[in-house]
């Protein structure tokens, strides 16, 4: 609540920056426009679908512990997302997961803005919290060190007839049936930055797969894919000591090969910062 000059009492509403376009940064975006209501929630970034990393993940729930994370935190994290995204897939919606993100946070009320952010402080002065979720951006909006690209290349092709999916040699070589093409993958190339795609990657990809599945010598390549995994040892979801001026960040980003199947319940955890973060902030603003 704020009073004016002619003693009228209005009502302030907080304001929420959300910075990434990706999987992360919409179900965060979601999630908050959805949980806290009276807020306005803004989500900027320089990259939309589909020319984000998230564009490319086959969508594969499949988690590996990470070393300095408590085992129940990260347990809550994979919960949240795997019966989110079950609800989805068993709705009559599932088709169109990935637009569902962008219309229901739309729907929720919150506003899509196309921006590069130099910095996370040129939005201090708009916005009571920032929630960083830019991904691989996140060496440069965050100054993070620890954050590192692993590259990933796929095929992607058209072979109908095949309906279960075969993953071998620890992930390195995949078949994922989808519901418009086939994804055959991959590589890890620890800090590779290369986004084109590399022909001898790609034979690589069809010779590995073939020979775990025959039977795709007949199928046609409809295209190729390469994304920048954002790692980190840890995904980074905390929130920092609040600015001189009394403005919060909160960071959500780092998920490695693990975004799809981890964004939801990062973005629940995130959401939960955010709202510690408006209370100290505005203490009597409605929420
Ligand atoms: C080949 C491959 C297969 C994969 N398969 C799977 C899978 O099966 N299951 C799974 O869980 N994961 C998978 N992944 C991993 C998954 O894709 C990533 O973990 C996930 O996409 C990360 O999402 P994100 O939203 O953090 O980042 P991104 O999708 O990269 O989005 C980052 C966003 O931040 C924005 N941004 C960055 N910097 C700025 C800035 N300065 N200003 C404005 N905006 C900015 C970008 O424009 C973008 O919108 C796969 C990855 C690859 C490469």
């Amino acid at each position: 609540m704020q009073v004016d000059s002619g003693k009228r009492i209005r009502e302030v509403k907080s304001k929420v920056a959300v910075v990434g376009g990706g999987v992360v940064g919409f179900s965060t975006a979601v999630c908050i426009a959805e949980t806290l209501p009276h807020c306005s929630v803004t989500l900027l970034a320089d990259k939309f679908s589909p020319e984000t990393t998230s564009d490319g993940a086959a969508g594969i729930l499949i988690v590996h512990p990470f070393p300095d994370i408590a085992l129940e935190r990260q347990r809550h994290w994979f919960r949240d997302s795997f019966e989110h995204l079950l609800a989805i897939a068993q709705s009559q919606d599932a088709a169109d997961a990935g637009v569902l993100l962008s219309s229901g946070f739309t729907k929720a009320g919150g506003k899509v803005q196309e921006k590069k952010v130099s910095s996370l402080e040129e939005l201090q002065a708009d916005y009571d919290v920032i929630v960083n979720c830019s991904g691989l951006g996140s060496e440069e909006l965050a100054g993070d060190a620890d954050l590192y690209p692993v590259r990933g290349q796929i095929v992607k092709v058209d072979a109908p007839w095949l309906q279960l999916f075969i993953r071998s040699d620890a992930g390195k070589s995949y078949i994922y049936p989808g519901s418009r093409y086939v994804t055959l993958g991959g590589t890890r190339q620890e800090g590779d930055r290369r986004l084109e795609f590399d022909p001898g990657d790609a034979e690589h990809i069809l010779e590995r797969c073939t020979r775990l599945e025959p039977s795709l010598c007949r199928a046609t390549v409809l295209g190729h894919w390469v994304g920048l995994r954002p790692y980190r040892k840890n995904p980074r979801v905390e929130m920092e000591a609040p600015q001189v001026d009394g403005r919060h960040v909160v960071h959500n980003y780092g998920h490695g090969s693990y975004g799809v199947a981890l964004a939801w319940g990062t973005a629940v955890e995130a959401c939960k910062m955010v709202r510690l973060c408006l209370e100290e902030r505005h203490p009597t603003a409605k929420l």
